[in-house]
């Protein structure tokens, strides 16, 4: 590594809500960064007028936030190289267009939309296989390399459109390091000489790119694996500017695949396969569309830092769970793998439930009382105290605060019907007589602590000749009217002594 202050930027295109594949990105550049004592930058790359999208911007920016991923320089704080969205930049980049021009590294090309489809249709007919723009068709083309100088400067005064492309090297293999593939080897032959400069007077997102990354001093371009087949065109843009002394380092990182296996997990994959691919809930301004977002979803913001971190990194140990702090400490870019990494929805649930596990039945209560109340519980019930104990006792089988109202809703509300197949088998024999009895001992005891209550209960089958595991399973069912649940002892503590005698009350007048 260079001895320069680490500098890393974040770099979306304000083109619709950002992908956890963004957010991922995000994420290791900050790891990164912070791993180096560096600097975390947002760029917003919006020279593509045609693609933006009202509210993108401002969606970055709460994702980065809610994720905790602290923006250091950039839109929204500022910084020494402000601004940093591009379209307020513009008026920088042209110059360097033009001075590539001018050392012979670029040139103007004057070409109609329609002397641009004969060319690729020529190009078809004679069998060309990927018809384009390059060190072979540029002789044949309208630019400054074959008109001449009268020619442009006159084409020029009569304002015709222009472009600004850059000029492949003919037959040069380019050779760069990315930190994560290792050596990557190019041929010039496979490249097209791309339009750096448009002629509605904004760069490309190439010229762009590099121009701020070189201004920013950017020492890292660590992005998506997606930007790979770019990184040749861009290493020629430094060596052309003579800026090879401070390229920055690439790391191209290996893109989120599907569950299984097949193809880049895309946009539309998350509400069809029933998770989310974006971290907040968006509705598209244009067509109304919405998609969801892990932080609606209930997912908690250190769950999802986590798993992310996870999809393409691993600490080479056996420890899944990392705080952002930890993950800080452990990161390193060695130890990004270049292989896809598979999306596993069954695996984030599993993140959230260690996290929804490290949570105190107090943080618990305060997620879950909002429903609680909206429920229209009794308000004896919505007491700091008795939600946190209901929590205490249903948490262990959720992955989400949002299951709990369905795991423990009997905490609020007396069952109004009981499962039918335990009735059905146990609701005989003696059955009505010994819970009649239950309800009378219970009503005598006063310490209904859970221990006691279970031992209260035991003795009163014992008396009875009833073997305390042949009535549980009904026992459990007249209070909660449910087969499964937390410890019953302890959900009949909690639910208190004269919620309990009223539910044997009730089944004993109701149950026939
Ligand atoms: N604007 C590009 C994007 O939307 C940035 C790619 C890069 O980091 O160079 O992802």
């Amino acid at each position: 590594m260079s001895d320069r202050p680490v500098r890393v930027r974040f770099a979306p295109s304000p083109t619709g809500p950002l992908h956890i594949g963004g957010v991922r990105t995000a994420l290791y550049n900050y790891l990164f960064a912070k791993k180096h004592n560096g600097t975390f930058i947002l760029r917003i790359e919006d020279t593509d007028q045609n693609r933006y999208v009202p509210g993108a911007e401002e969606y970055i920016i709460e994702a980065l936030r809610w994720c905790g991923i602290q923006i250091e320089e950039g839109v929204s704080v500022g910084g020494p190289h402000a601004p940093y969205r591009q379209s307020e930049r513009k008026a920088m980049y042209r110059q360097y267009a033009e001075k590539l021009v001018e050392l012979g590294h670029a040139y103007y090309a004057f070409d109609t939309t329609e002397e641009l489809d004969a060319m690729r249709k020529r190009l078809e007919a004679a069998k060309v296989a990927a018809p384009q723009y390059n060190a072979v068709t540029r002789s044949t083309m309208k630019n400054s390399l074959t008109l001449s100088e009268d020619e442009v400067k006159k084409l020029m005064e009569s304002g015709a459109h222009y472009v600004i492309r850059m000029k492949i090297p003919r037959n040069e293999e380019i050779r760069f390091h990315d930190v994560i593939r290792g050596w990557v080897v190019v041929h010039t032959q496979s490249l097209d000489d791309k339009v750096l400069f448009k002629s509605d007077g904004m760069p490309t997102y190439h010229l762009a790119n590099v121009v701020d990354d070189y201004l920013m001093k950017i020492t890292h371009v660590i992005r998506g694996e997606e930007w790979l087949p770019s990184a040749p065109l861009h290493v020629l843009l430094y060596r052309a500017m003579g800026w090879e002394a401070v390229m920055p380092e690439f790391a191209h990182l290996p893109l989120l695949l599907r569950p299984d296996g097949n193809g880049k997990l895309s946009k539309r994959d998350g509400d069809r396969l029933g998770f989310p691919v974006f971290p907040l809930d968006w509705k598209d301004p244009a067509t109304g569309e919405q998609s969801s977002g892990y932080r609606e979803r209930g997912y908690f913001q250190d769950a999802v830092v986590n798993l992310l971190a996870f999809l393409g990194w691993n600490p080479g140990t056996t420890q899944e769970l990392f705080s952002m702090e930890e993950l800080i400490t452990a990161f390193s870019l060695d130890r990004v793998s270049k292989h896809g990494a598979k999306f596993d929805p069954d695996k984030a649930k599993w993140y959230n439930q260690q996290y929804l596990r490290k949570k105190t039945d107090t943080e618990l209560a305060a997620l879950f009382l909002p429903t609680v109340k909206e429920k229209g519980v009794h308000v004896s019930l919505t007491t700091e105290n008795y939600v946190e104990r209901v929590c205490a006792l249903i948490k262990e089988k959720a992955h989400f605060v949002s299951e709990f109202w369905d795991l423990g809703s009997f905490f609020f509300f007396a069952p109004e019907k009981y499962d039918e197949s335990v009735i059905v088998k146990k609701w005989k024999d003696g059955a009505p007589e010994f819970f009649a009895k239950v309800k009378d001992v219970f009503a005598n005891t006063t310490d209904f602590s859970a221990h006691n209550v279970e031992a209260v209960f035991k003795k009163t089958a014992e008396e009875s000749g009833v073997a305390p595991g042949s009535v549980m399973q009904l026992f459990r069912v007249i209070v909660t009217g449910l087969t499964v649940g937390p410890i019953l002892f302890d959900t009949i503590s909690v639910l208190g002594k004269d919620e309990v005698v009223k539910r044997l009350e009730k089944a004993l007048t109701t149950l026939k």
